[in-house]
């Protein structure tokens, strides 16, 4: 690859109309006056290896992965960060100039940089943790909270042997307590997570009990569609300081960005509406 080709990256996955992360990326191009091309790739089960060989000499520097290949592309990867490892899926790629493929996940990045970011005065150590889900984001989640110090993180899943797989790869600081009985770890939680996709447009609600939820308690929840969750709704009249979805899909596109195009871009109100539009 010469130094004056244009830089490529692009987003692959399968289907991909739906992926926010072409007009974010073309925003941040437009903003910072970037020379380089950002697009959505959807590309069939059976083509992803030849995709990701060709990808580099094709002048692509770098790919965010989405479903379901977050967890196939471990596979096919020459070097693995130990974060993407412990997750067991990427959603960043970097391609080095010898065609080498790098596999990260900054879900985790991402999931955190949102509640810094709008609770400002957020402390990890504050006390538990309640995480709704173990399913891929859930794993980022955990491996994120567990890194800055959260001292227990209270997991339910509606499939049980998902969360005890879970508290199996992250160790004794997570607490394992079924489904039925979720609404109870919301009544000691300084944080509440929903990773599952319920409450997602076109989904079934969250029916778990929100009673417990305490005033003052950070509630985040994963899914952005619609921005206010009903979860989200019903914490924030029980004094709860809500932060949606969103901005974790956009802070976790950071890294990927600065690495790719040389830029480390900002996470404003114009970033949110460009990934709204
Ligand atoms: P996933 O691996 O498929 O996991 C889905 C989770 O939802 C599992 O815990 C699953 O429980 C639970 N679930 C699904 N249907 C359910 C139901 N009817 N009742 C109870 N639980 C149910 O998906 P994922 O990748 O973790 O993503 C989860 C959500 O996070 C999605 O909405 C995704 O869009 C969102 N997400 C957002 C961001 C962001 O940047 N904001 C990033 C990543 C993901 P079981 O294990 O029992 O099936």
């Amino acid at each position: 690859m010469t130094e004056s080709r244009i830089p490529l990256a692009g987003v692959i996955g399968s289907p991909i109309s739906h992926s926010k992360s072409p007009q974010l990326h073309r925003h941040w191009l437009s903003t910072y006056g970037l020379r380089g091309y950002y697009i959505p790739i959807d590309v069939a089960y059976e083509d992803l290896e030849n995709v990701l060989r060709m990808m580099p000499k094709m002048g692509f520097v770098g790919a965010n992965v989405t479903i379901p290949y977050k967890e196939k592309v471990l596979e096919l990867a020459d070097q693995i960060t130990d974060r993407a490892t412990l997750i067991g899926a990427a959603n960043t790629l970097i391609f080095r100039k010898d065609g080498r493929v790098i596999a990260d996940n900054t879900d985790g990045f991402g999931f955190l940089e949102n509640i810094r970011q709008n609770v400002p005065d957020w402390d990890p150590t504050v006390g538990p943790a309640a995480v709704l889900g173990a399913g891929g984001a859930a794993r980022a989640v955990v491996a994120a909270l567990s890194e800055v110090g959260v001292s227990e993180i209270i997991l339910s899943n509606r499939t049980r042997v998902r969360a005890d797989r879970l508290k199996q790869d992250f160790g004794k600081r997570v607490r394992v307590v079924d489904w039925v009985q979720a609404g109870n770890i919301l009544e000691d939680a300084a944080l509440v997570v929903n990773t599952t996709s319920l409450g997602m447009v076109g989904k079934p609600e969250l029916r778990v009990p929100l009673d417990g939820l305490q005033k003052g308690a950070v509630v985040t929840d994963l899914v952005y569609a619609p921005l206010k969750t009903q979860l989200l709704l019903r914490a924030e009249e029980a004094g709860c300081r809500v932060v949606d979805g969103l901005g974790m899909l956009l802070h976790q596109a950071v890294p990927g960005f600065e690495r790719w195009f040389g830029i480390r871009p900002a996470v404003d109100a114009a970033t949110r509406a460009a990934a709204l539009r």
